[in-house]
């Protein structure tokens, strides 16, 4: 979704209407519909869907390394990466759909939550893997979520909204900040998508069905079917004991006491006979082992994530303070405190966070985001342009980046430059301080009329 801009257009300086022309073209193009009729492949009937199976994989592709790096990247624990990887392709070659390029893995967030991308790209939580106590619980979500890829579930919902507007919210869902004029409007931008605006939210319906169909694909997998009701009454629980930590796996997944006793009935009815096969706990402990020891830290950045949502800076600092203690190297807990000095106006501080961060983790792109404000803010503009450089070749297409490639060129004094971020910055956004920042930089160098 870049677009590069040849010499020629900035030889010619624009006018005001070339320059209008240029925003709408970009915002028209992407909203052209994509609909047809698929056999819907758990039922067997033909049904109105928006998109092809090529469709669904681009859109996987395209959005699931943005909420993976919202969601601090995915596991270096290999272990557990692994353990998660091939019990979810076990179920997988039970589905429906055996033929979707399946991915599984665990993600570093410490928020309770579990989803699926339309092409088959699955994750869970560090928040919900310390919550489950065995395998045939761990077989259940993921069985839920390859319910959800099996029914399609995300692209029968773009027949309700539009596909572009799935597609384009990986891009836009950066750049939501409020009418600062100024760098304060730039901690709204810390380099993550607003929460959850990547993730299908599904119906009542639809969670019923993945329920369903996770419970019919983990017992042909030989899992315990009792594993969705303990899924189930984990959840349940949770909500009472942490409040706002399944926010999002509400949003995304409805839930109720209804979900709960339908697993209760189902695995006592139609899977009777499966009850006695054994839930795997201490495998699921043993491979889980090292996640649990730093549960502590975990939690604590739980309570971190609360107040920083709530802007209890002060008290979000003492918690990821807490969990440094317990977990020195623990990424997101360091990316977090980073982010939580910056919105302290400590730069100075932010940046040691961050520079550890990217020694940890230098492929996850947060690190160099918010290493990349911290520096900005000190401006140092050579070292904030190559942070952002970083996070641009990591998650490219990214409009936020590239305006903020332009503040650190403009602050190199390199005035083409500048202008090339800034022009791209305008291509995908026409609203807000930063387009407005941009217009009147692009004005006053004399590139538009
Ligand atoms: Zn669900």
């Amino acid at each position: 979704m870049r677009y590069s801009l040849s010499d020629r257009v900035f030889r010619r300086a624009m006018n005001r209407r070339d320059f209008l022309w240029l925003m709408s073209a970009s915002g028209v193009a992407a909203s052209a519909t994509l609909a047809g009729c698929a056999v819907d492949p758990v039922t067997g009937k033909q049904t109105f869907v928006l998109m092809s199976e090529e469709q669904e994989v681009a859109l996987d592709q395209q959005q699931a390394p943005y909420q993976f790096s919202n969601d601090y990247g995915e596991l270096q624990d290999t272990q557990v990466n692994g353990y998660v990887s091939d019990l979810g392709h076990e179920l997988a070659r039970l589905s429906h759909r055996p033929q979707m390029p399946y991915t599984f893995r665990g993600v570093n967030s410490t928020a309770i939550n579990a989803y699926a991308f339309p092409g088959g790209t699955i994750a869970v939580t560090r928040g919900i893997l310390v919550e489950m106590d065995n395998e045939a619980e761990l077989a259940a979500l993921l069985g839920h979520e390859i319910g959800h890829v099996n029914a399609r579930h995300q692209a029968e919902q773009a027949a309700k909204t539009k596909v572009a507007e799935l597609a384009m919210a990986g891009a836009n869902a950066y750049v939501r900040q409020s009418e600062h004029s100024d760098y304060a409007g730039l901690f709204e931008a810390l380099g993550s998508a607003a929460k959850g605006a990547l993730l299908a939210h599904y119906s009542r319906d639809d969670e019923r069905e993945a329920d369903e169909l996770g419970m019919t694909y983990m017992t042909r997998a030989g899992q315990n079917p009792n594993g969705m009701a303990g899924l189930m009454n984990i959840l349940r629980q949770s909500s009472r004991r942490k409040p706002g930590m399944l926010d999002l796996m509400f949003a995304t997944h409805p839930m109720s006491d209804e979900r709960y006793q339908t697993a209760k009935s189902r695995a006592r009815q139609r899977y009777g006979s499966m009850r006695t096969a054994p839930d795997n706990r201490e495998r699921y402990m043993d491979k889980t082992a090292r996640l649990r020891r730093i549960k502590g830290a975990i939690e604590a950045i739980q309570r971190a994530e609360a107040d920083m949502n709530q802007s209890n800076l002060r008290t979000a600092e003492g918690h990821l303070k807490q969990a440094l203690r317990i977990a020195p190297r623990d990424y997101t807990a360091l990316v977090m405190m980073a982010k939580c000095q910056l919105a302290q106006e400590k730069p100075r501080a932010a940046q040691r966070y961050a520079e550890r961060a990217k020694r940890i983790y230098p492929s996850e792109a947060q690190g160099h985001h918010t290493g990349g404000l911290a520096k900005l803010m000190q401006r140092q503009f050579d070292g904030a342009y190559q942070d952002f450089s970083q996070y641009d070749a990591m998650l490219p297409g990214n409009p936020n980046t590239t305006f903020l490639k332009g503040v650190s060129l403009e602050g190199m004094q390199n005035v083409p430059g500048a202008a090339q971020e800034y022009y791209s910055f305008l291509q995908s956004n026409s609203q807000g301080w930063q387009a407005q920042h941009a217009y009147q930089r692009l004005a006053s160098w004399g590139y538009v009329r």
